[in-house]
């Protein structure tokens, strides 16, 4: 979908920034929980503050982590690879340089499909997220307040060629990015916190260009899903109209107001910044063999698009149960629990996507089934047959009948007393109440 006019089109690349959830930080061992933590700058030591001294130690799982994603994703793994210092200087950045990857990335040339086609991604690479700034007012002074419990978190940034076509295509994109992270287990995610960030680098070409254009504004730290694609439609807009005018839009970086529901900018970049990377001579390059790298592919979980095919297949469930039933890992795999148990796995499909029963995920299979089988009793006694109980207590009951007409509504609520015990099942209310009206009224 092309929510600008048909005259240009989207031309958008999204780097995804996302938090490891590993028990201790990228290059120390202080505790990685920056939205569990007490108290600010509880989990620190002078590594992750930047203290003259304090040495990196890589954090291995952490770069496992990377690469299953990567492998998930489809991406090549370089067997060689290295830490680079990405030099700039701000206040959350305690060393005055993030350790980073420049020319190396972990993962590289994978792909990410959706319903609008294939998203390529670029690179996968490995680095550190840097400190929390908090601007304030304390005693009536305004005031910046920086938290280093964030300081030196693993996080992994994801960088997609400018494939994407539409602002639904980049929500899709991040939606399913999440998912997957979410199904290895490596991220939470948290968007609220801040624990996926998602920037997204936008242009217009006219429509049926094959050339890149020669601008491109990026829009950075976009915290929900809905906010991207409602600031690449805004982008899109507001280029569409200044080239149009004959202006190309200002190569910078801007920010999204949710409130005011448009982009701010932030800074223009006129000169390319220049981080000065080198690698970093406190970590060694690391290597890996084949053979490792195919021990962390056996070690990936059956992905959410495998799964949908599979019980499409194996358990006849129809594609649109599936592909929701197999949103969330956890879930999935108590349904699929389910599904071996049923004779009719689809009826407990839809009887769960319906919430035609209440139910806990984890619940026992059996009392599941147990419970979609009574429903299916009361969805089988047929309207003939109801309408024949109806018709039978009502000619055993005509002054009660005589009172409906006369505008009496309470006796309805003896008739489904009645028919309920002549009938000797459960039955769905609403469907007796309207059988019931309609058979009174004629
Ligand atoms: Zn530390
Ligand atoms: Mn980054």
């Amino acid at each position: 979908m092309n929510t600008s006019s048909e005259k240009y089109s989207l031309v958008c690349g999204m780097e995804v920034h996302a938090e490891l959830k590993t028990k201790s930080k990228m290059f120390c061992g202080c505790k990685n929980d920056p939205f569990g933590a007490p108290k600010p700058n509880i989990y620190t030591c002078p590594t992750c503050l930047g203290m003259p001294g304090g040495l990196p130690v890589a954090n291995k799982t952490a770069i496992e982590w990377t690469i299953k994603l990567g492998l998930a994703l489809g991406c090549k793994i370089n067997l060689f690879s290295k830490f680079d210092r990405k030099n700039y200087f701000y206040p959350d950045l305690p060393k005055a340089y993030q350790i980073s990857q420049y020319d190396i990335p972990f993962c590289y040339e994978g792909v990410v499909e959706t319903s609008e086609g294939p998203i390529r991604i670029t690179r996968i690479h490995l680095e550190e997220d840097t400190g929390k700034l908090q601007h304030k007012t304390v005693d009536g002074k305004k005031v910046s307040l920086v938290d280093y419990n964030r300081s030196s978190v693993p996080l992994i940034e994801i960088v997609t060629e400018p494939d994407i076509k539409s602002p639904t295509q980049a929500k899709e994109y991040g939606r399913k990015l999440r998912q997957i992270m979410r199904y290895l287990d490596i991220s939470d995610c948290d968007m609220d916190q801040g624990g996926m960030r998602l920037e997204a680098n936008i242009s217009i070409a006219p429509a049926g260009s094959t050339k890149l254009p020669d601008y491109k504004v990026e829009v950075k730290n976009i915290n929900s899903f809905k906010f991207v694609e409602q600031a690449i439609t805004f982008e899109m807009e507001r280029h569409e109209a200044l080239l149009e005018k004959g202006t190309t839009p200002i190569q910078e970086t801007r920010g999204w107001n949710p409130n005011k529901g448009e982009t701010f900018s932030q800074r223009t970049k006129e000169d390319a910044e220049d981080y000065r990377y080198f690698p970093d001579p406190d970590l060694p390059p690391i290597r890996f063999t084949q053979d490792q790298i195919e021990t962390l592919r056996s070690d990936i979980p059956e992905l959410p698009e495998a799964k949908t095919s599979r019980w499409i297949k194996e358990y006849k469930i129809e594609e649109r149960y599936a592909k929701m039933l197999s949103e969330n890992r956890t879930a999935a795999e108590w349904i699929e629990s389910i599904f071996k148990q049923a004779d009719t796995p689809n009826d407990s499909a839809k009887a769960i996507v319906n919430k035609k029963i209440s139910f806990e995920v984890g619940e026992k299979p059996s009392a599941i089934i147990k419970k979609i089988a009574d429903i299916s009793t009361t969805d089988n006694v047929d309207t003939k047959k109801l309408v024949l109980a109806i018709q039978a207590t009502m000619k055993e009951n005509q002054d009660a009948v005589q009172k409906f007409k006369a505008g009496d509504k309470k006796v309805i609520g003896f008739f489904i007393g009645q028919v309920m015990r002549a009938i000797g099942k459960k039955i769905d209310a609403q469907l007796l109440r309207e059988t019931l009206v309609a058979e009174l009224s004629k």
